[in-house]
């Protein structure tokens, strides 16, 4: 009978709001799934208002606007990618990590630090 320790351990589980500003969550994820559906790692984020300046690790750049109904907001919530780019060399643990990602309307972070609930600290300082 297999053991606890047997079993291999389940890869947590990410939430984030489908309604999580673009920018936060591509500075978050560091991924980006081009209009060709190579999937890039990104290497920096330039944000200048509604705009952001990316970056790529394979030295590409995107300009890109911070809409939720983007074409690129809606591949990257659905993970619709057709390749992974092989010059930007997404490690796999980063690739798992944004497969075990989720998007909820109700719940997980909108990644917006305003936003988050009071520190968890605080709150045990406080008690
Ligand atoms: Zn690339």
């Amino acid at each position: 009978m297999p053991t606890e320790e047997n079993k291999t351990p389940a890869v947590k589980k990410r939430f984030y709001r489908k309604r999580v500003r673009l920018f936060n969550l591509i500075s978050k994820i560091k991924l980006w799934p081009s209009r060709k559906g190579s999937l890039h790692g990104i290497r920096t984020i330039d944000v200048t208002g509604n705009q952001a300046r990316l970056m790529t690790h394979c030295n590409k750049e995107f300009v890109i606007s911070n809409s939720l109904n983007s074409r690129a907001a809606r591949w990257l919530r659905n993970k619709w990618f057709v390749k992974v780019c092989p010059d930007c060399r997404v490690p796999d643990w980063k690739l798992e990590k944004y497969s075990s990602t989720l998007f909820r309307r109700h719940q997980g972070s909108l990644l917006n630090p305003e936003n988050e609930p009071v520190n968890q600290q605080i709150k045990q300082q406080a008690t």
